[in-house]
């Protein structure tokens, strides 16, 4: 079971940190430099032994992926920042909207076909996922639909998507029954590693 959080440092960082010690189990954060001031948490979900990976720097669409070099150049520079936190450059990625995103292609035909390939040539790995607690399709979802789309996957590995940003306190609460659903089922948690399954979306462009 890999519990994601994108988006992240943000306020809730350190409260999902929290929940993550008091179970015991270990997740992975996509972070960007949108949440600054609250840096210091990447350094200590790091310490904790949770997975940081790199999810863009601007994580806006029209800058990120308005060229192969411009995604690179974001990358690279959050690939700085985070460095400055645990000390190196992380080689795991997740591609804002995923590497199945049409919004792309307003931008830049084709860039998400070169990325997935670009990316693992230049040492990277990008990770999709294959379970969605639903929590990106608005702020404030009710708990329980969170907790019941975060607990409707039955696969035997899980990459679960979820959000770490101030907006998104729900996720912050419906995390417990998450953890417990998948804890009951005898899921181990762990955060991504050079072992862990990737999942892939298929690329609309
Ligand atoms: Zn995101």
């Amino acid at each position: 079971m890999y519990l994601t959080f994108d988006d992240g440092p943000s306020e809730n960082t350190k409260k999902i940190l929290d929940v993550l010690d008091k179970y015991n189990v270990k997740a992975t954060f996509f972070v960007t430099g949108n949440g600054q001031k609250y840096n210091k948490y990447i350094k200590e979900a790091y310490e904790k032994g949770h997975t940081i990976a790199l999810h863009t720097y601007s994580h806006k669409y029209d800058e990120v992926y308005a060229s192969v070099d411009a995604y690179f150049k974001d990358l690279d520079k959050l690939g700085q920042m985070v460095k400055e936190q645990i000390g190196f450059v992380p080689k795991y990625i997740r591609f804002p909207g995923g590497s199945s995103n049409t919004t792309s292609a307003k931008y830049c035909k084709g860039i998400m076909s070169t990325l997935v390939t670009e990316v693992q040539n230049r040492g990277y790995q990008y990770y999709d996922w294959n379970a969605d607690s639903t929590d990106a399709q608005g702020n404030r979802r009710a708990v329980s639909l969170l907790v019941k789309n975060g607990t409707s996957s039955q696969a035997k590995n899980i990459n679960l998507l979820m959000h770490d940003t101030g907006a998104k306190t729900t996720t912050v609460e419906a995390l417990p029954k998450i953890i417990e659903h998948y804890q009951k089922l005898g899921y181990a948690f762990k955060g991504i590693d050079d072992t862990s399954f990737t999942p892939h979306h298929g690329v609309n462009n």
